[in-house]
């Protein structure tokens, strides 16, 4: 550093002898005075001009000359900062490629998109899966290469969809689930899966279990038939009385088994197009609920608010699963003396929501994820042999399907409200007749 003001200082003290001497012997002041300022500033002038000229070819090394003034510490710390820079370049280049080779040899198809959903890279299994060739297809909207209605309502909204299920444009009878990830801002992560094995084990496991339930039916319903008849019989002992009761109670819960996974097969299908399913009446609906109730003794606990004039589409046995299990649930583990809140209403952003509340045991924060799961039956259920745990795996799935969601808010030891939100395309409302509170003497 001593160095290089010290340099500084001989240029000052070269100019200022230069002057004073030109000075004595011209004895012009003013001339020596722009002589020698003058060319100490052309001197400075070019020392900045050769750095300006190896900054802008970039600095590099192999130019790297030296300035014993003070031009030379920012060259020197220029220097020092690119060999940083190139450092890090490097690594980053190192890092890149790896990623880069591990991205390729993903058995899933990734594509890079960027804000105009133009394709900016792709892996190997992109060929393959999605028809997509690199470097061919790079620079091109995805939309105009893959032409599926679906994928583009996904690819102007990605939030509104966890994954779509299509066919792949290279063999439609191969399944691929696509999941599109925004990253880095305005850019997207598509991902895509061959699922078409997952999708025919599901399947034959769906028809699998539609198929036997439907088997058991018959001879069910014979051995339910013979129960009665063994009912009317008076010469039954006290014992075989008991049996027969235990018989018949069991045969019961098999036959609601039976449908519950009949009924489970059935609503785990594909999720309905928007405009899909009947114009249910909810009031209609309503009754039949109520008359698929007609086990329960204490129904009339039932407070049921709903309006008129509300339509529904969707499939009409499975929105009376929906009730059915959800209200049914309410009556069976809350307190017979607390009353079951029913309700259809319309939300403020135009979707409508069923819900079910009660005063009942409620159900601990760390359970309320895992009772939508199939055959999970809480400790009451288990104990008891009431339920058979497919009741709000039904309700879940079924709401699923409609485009529908199930919320669930419990407090243990105060009640649970579960609530089944429908999106506004499903509902309307027909000619206006004001909301009615029923009366269950009316069923
Ligand atoms: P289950 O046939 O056992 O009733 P569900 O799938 O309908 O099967 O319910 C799963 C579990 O969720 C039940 O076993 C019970 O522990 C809990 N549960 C459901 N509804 C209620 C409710 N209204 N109050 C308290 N617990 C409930």
């Amino acid at each position: 550093m001593a160095n290089i003001w010290s340099t500084e200082a001989w240029a000052i003290v070269i100019t200022a002898c230069a002057l004073i001497l030109l000075g004595e012997l011209s004895g012009n002041w003013f001339f020596a005075c722009a002589l020698t300022l003058g060319a100490y500033i052309v001197w400075l002038y070019h020392r900045l001009l050769k750095l300006e000229h190896w900054i802008r070819k970039g600095t590099k090394a192999s130019q790297f000359y030296n300035d014993r003034g003070f031009v030379g510490i920012i060259i020197h710390q220029l220097y020092e900062q690119k060999k940083v820079q190139n450092r890090r370049k490097r690594r980053t280049k190192r890092l890149l490629r790896r990623l880069n080779q591990n991205i390729s040899a993903l058995p899933d198809a990734t594509v890079l998109l960027n804000g105009d959903l133009q394709i900016e890279w792709c892996n190997e299994p992109a060929r393959y899966l999605l028809n997509l060739r690199s470097p061919q297809d790079l620079g091109n909207k995805i939309s105009n290469l893959i032409r599926d209605p679906e994928l583009s309502t996904y690819l102007n909204d990605p939030q509104s969809r966890e994954y779509i299920e299509i066919g792949s444009p290279v063999d439609p009878g191969i399944v691929i689930q696509i999941k599109i990830a925004a990253f880095a801002g305005n850019q997207f992560l598509l991902i895509a899966r061959n699922v078409s094995d997952q999708k025919q084990l599901q399947e034959s496991l769906k028809n699998f279990v539609a198929n036997a339930s439907h088997e058991l039916k018959s001879p069910l319903t014979v051995i339910a038939g013979h129960l009665e008849m063994l009912e009317n019989e008076n010469n039954l002992s006290e014992s075989g009385q008991r049996s027969l009761e235990i018989a018949e109670r069991q045969t019961e819960r098999m036959k609601e088994l039976i449908q519950g996974l009949l009924l489970l097969s059935q609503v785990e299908s594909r999720r309905l197009d928007p405009g899909e399913g009947d114009n249910i009446p909810v009031a209609e609906l309503m009754v039949n609920v109520m008359a698929g109730l007609d086990k329960y003794e204490d129904r009339d606990r039932i407070e049921l608010h709903y309006p008129d004039d509300l339509y529904l589409l969707g499939i009409n046995v499975e929105i009376e699963g929906i009730c059915i299990n959800l209200i049914e649930n309410s009556l069976k583990y809350a307190n017979p003396e607390t009353p079951v809140r029913v309700r259809w209403e319309t939300l403020s952003n135009g979707e409508f929501a069923f819900s079910v509340e009660d005063l009942g045991p409620g159900i601990e924060a760390e359970e309320i994820p895992r009772i939508t799961e199939r055959y999970y039956r809480g400790a009451k259920s288990r104990v008891e042999a009431t339920g058979s745990g497919l009741g709000l795996a039904i309700v879940k799935h079924a709401a699923n399907k409609h485009g529908a969601r199930l919320e669930i808010e419990s407090t243990p030891d105060h009640g649970s409200r579960f609530c089944v939100t429908f999106p506004s395309y499903r509902c309307q409302r027909q000619a206006h007749k004001p909301s009615r509170i029923v009366n269950l003497a009316e069923y």
